[in-house]
């Protein structure tokens, strides 16, 4: 499975797409109007996309969570229910992408670091043979956990501290997403990993759930996040009792 692209999901959050104070109805409404206005623009005129890539900059400015993340206005549907690039030179939609070679170039980073970044999720293959259990989330999720590393990390010690398994782990955290009606307010881009190295993974999620802290500022591990965190717990324990009972 690729982390990025895969069968029926995929993952842009090094393209910033998280750094917005986005509700993920408005997220998804966003990607989808990028895409709308990219396939009407005519791209024959270069600055036709010069312009399509400012005014898309401006128009996110105010709602980007930390300004130093970059979030590319080049997101888009590149296909049913997938998120990717929209200047990508064999992945766009835009039937007159071939008349670029290298169509990434007109983004503010380039193709070369488009195409040859790897998060280190990526990189180390944080959730291992587990990876191909994502492939069955819906896109928005998909992309909060698989770029996600300090995530990873946290649901693999919680998978060896409670002896389950990993995609267990996972299961729980979406069920408990929905059930407390909370959304992953950080990606490892965003969080600050020196001070929560040593943390409780549980304290960790939490802080992940709870509400974004000043960007500025290092996240620190607030009492509303261990509430969280030990929330999630018990739900933990609780479906692990209840997996007991039916082994
Ligand atoms: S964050 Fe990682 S997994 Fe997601 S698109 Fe970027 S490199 Fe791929
Ligand atoms: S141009 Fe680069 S940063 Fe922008 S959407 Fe494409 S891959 Fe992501």
């Amino acid at each position: 499975m690729s982390y990025c692209q895969n069968k029926t999901t995929s993952c842009a959050a090094c393209c910033g797409i998280y750094n917005l104070s986005f509700r993920k109805e408005e997220l998804l409404h966003w990607i989808k109007q990028n895409t709308e206005s990219f396939l009407q623009t005519d791209i024959s005129k270069k600055e036709n996309i010069v312009r399509f890539r400012e005014l898309g900059e401006k128009k996110i400015q105010n709602q980007k969570i930390s300004q130093e993340i970059y979030v590319c206005p080049f997101v888009g549907f590149v296909a049913k229910g997938k998120i990717g690039c929209l200047l990508h030179p064999t992945g766009s939609p835009h039937p007159q992408i071939s008349l670029y070679a290298h169509p990434q170039n007109f983004s503010f980073y380039g193709e070369a670091i488009c195409q040859g970044y790897n998060c280190f999720s990526k990189e180390k293959e944080a959730y291992g043979k587990e990876a191909s259990f994502l492939q069955n989330m819906e896109t928005y999720v998909y992309g909060q956990l698989a770029g996600n590393y300090r995530l990873a990390q946290c649901f693999q010690e919680i998978a060896e501290q409670e002896n389950i398994s990993l995609s267990f782990v996972i299961e729980l955290f979406i069920l408990f997403m929905q059930k407390v009606k909370k959304t992953l307010h950080y990606s490892s881009f965003e969080l600050s990993l020196s001070k929560q190295e040593k943390q409780n993974p549980y304290f960790i999620v939490g802080a992940m759930l709870d509400k974004f802290q000043k960007p500025e500022e290092r996240v620190e591990i607030t009492e509303e996040a261990k509430k969280i965190g030990m929330q999630f717990r018990k739900e933990v324990a609780i479906a692990k009792a209840s997996q007991k009972k039916v082994i």
